[in-house]
């Protein structure tokens, strides 16, 4: 009988009766020294034990089928034997032969979850598992992994995050996470789960570098999601309740709450419905061209301002849409007008953009060339603009400011321009279209922040969805 069985992170507490019983009537007990030494005290007197070194797993699988077949053979692995282990390579050594050996895997406490455990309940939504060994899996596909899960809404594990020599993975890693995500994103590293040096830290992703030096081969990390928070020191993923439920304490409040919200969260979400279905009709009975994507961007503009006028005002030229999205996807910088349109994007996407209308040197510039704060503040980004999106959602000046940069062969990559006024923003938005970059724009007077921030904010979410 050949036995595979996890035995959870170290502390024997937390160890199932199962494993236990496999352990102690085993005739050899087969394991990385390290799991061994974790289990050492429940081994019967009169077993074998067979240790070997990290690398030596086939060797070691090859022998315990062999000598499972005579004896009560079991294999340790740490954790959950399935994850990482040991179960899926003896499966594969055994191969569809062998048919006469009795081969059972018995799971263990894995460390997403030992460390889950210890943070919070970090994991309380949709979480996806990475190892960041390269030793069997190529790098690439591990990079490939880790961009699509950094763009999305789930929460990630990270096993094997560094060793002595595998440094640069980590930092690959970050990286990534910091180009899709927020970097006030809540992080939970445990070292030595149940263990000895046990080590449990909550941080935020920007501040995960600070850690690198404690992080090693024994460590486990939890990036979170939007939805991952800390509360009163503990990690947590809100899975939804809030939404439904009115539970949370406040000051003064004696018991937690129990009443429930359900019928104002399904109020909101028929009048969302209801709203939305109104803006399509509308958009669908008009009489414009638009891509699949533009139609997109119609409808939140619409809907954003109810006001179905701006149909007839709303221009895409040079295919803008398919650009803009090129240029999320590489993570490029966003330069706004105004802090209040900044204020106003993707939150995840938010520390790419940039604004200078309050930099302390636009003050010199508008005493100096009589011009208004928002164009200084556009002309401070006069070294970033090429090949970038610039998004004017309120200010003319900013847009001539734009304009005449153009002139001067700076060209971004899209300019989303919804700059509102009587005076001059009808005349810059038309020069800024004139100008052969890709643009959306509000002809006319009209316009506004609300507009700018729908326009680039849908442009973000269909380059992060996957259904594109
Ligand atoms: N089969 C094991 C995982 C093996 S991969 C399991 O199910 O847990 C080894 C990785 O698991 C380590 O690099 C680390 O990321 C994680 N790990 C294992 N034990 C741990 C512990 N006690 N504390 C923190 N992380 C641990």
């Amino acid at each position: 009988m050949l036995s595979v069985v996890g035995i959870g992170p170290g502390s024997l507490d937390l160890l199932t009766e199962r494993a236990r019983a496999r352990i102690s009537s085993a005739d050899i007990i087969m394991g990385n020294e390290r799991y061994i030494g974790l289990i050492r005290e429940i081994i019967p007197k009169d077993a074998e034990v067979i240790t070997g070194k990290m690398g030596t797993e086939v060797e070691r699988a090859k022998k315990a089928v062999e000598l499972g077949r005579r004896k009560n053979v079991v294999v340790v692995s740490g954790g959950d034997p399935g994850i990482y282990g040991m179960a899926g390579l003896l499966i594969e050594v055994i191969g569809d032969s062998h048919t006469d050996l009795k081969m059972e895997i018995i799971p263990g406490i894995t460390a997403a979850s030992v460390s889950a455990a210890l943070l919070g309940a970090p994991l309380s939504n949709d979480f996806a598992v990475v190892s960041l060994s390269d030793l069997l899996v190529p790098w690439s596909e591990i990079e490939e992994k880790l961009e699509e899960l950094a763009k999305m809404e789930i929460v990630v594990v990270i096993y094997n995050p560094r060793s002595k020599t595998r440094t640069v993975q980590l930092e690959k890693a970050y990286e990534l996470f910091m180009r899709f995500r927020d970097g006030k994103t809540i992080v939970g590293i445990v070292r030595n789960a149940e263990r000895e040096g046990c080590e449990i830290e909550i941080s935020t992703l920007e501040d995960l570098p600070d850690f690198y030096h404690r992080i090693d081969m024994s460590t486990t990390i939890i990036i979170g999601s939007s939805k991952t928070e800390n509360i009163g020191g503990r990690m947590v993923t809100r899975r939804g309740y809030e939404r439904r439920y009115d539970y949370e304490r406040r000051e003064g409040d004696t018991a937690i709450q129990g009443h429930e919200s359900s019928d104002y969260a399904e109020a909101g979400n028929r009048i969302w419905e209801k709203s939305k279905a109104i803006v399509e009709d509308i958009v669908s009975k008009h009489s414009g061209s638009f891509s699949e994507h533009e139609r997109r961007i119609v409808e939140r503009v619409v809907f954003a301002n109810a006001d179905p006028s701006l149909l007839d005002l709303l221009v895409f030229n040079h295919n803008p849409v398919e650009k803009g999205i090129e240029c999320i996807k590489e993570g490029k910088t966003i330069i706004t007008d105004i802090e209040m349109v900044k204020a106003g994007i993707n939150g995840r996407y938010r520390k790419r953009v940039k604004c200078f209308v309050n930099d302390p040197r636009t003050k010199e510039i508008v005493e100096k060339e009589n011009v208004t704060r928002t164009a200084a503040g556009i002309r401070l980004a006069k070294e970033l603009i090429q090949d970038t999106i610039v998004v004017v959602g309120n200010s003319p000046s900013a847009c001539m400011e734009l304009f005449a940069l153009i002139e001067q062969d700076i060209k971004p990559a899209l300019i989303v321009a919804t700059p509102v006024g009587f005076i001059n923003a009808a005349e810059a938005k038309e020069k800024v279209m004139s100008t052969g970059i890709p643009s959306i724009a509000i002809k006319g007077p009209r316009g506004g922040t609300p507009s700018a921030v729908a326009i680039i904010n849908e442009i973000i979410e269909i380059a992060n969805s996957r259904l594109k």
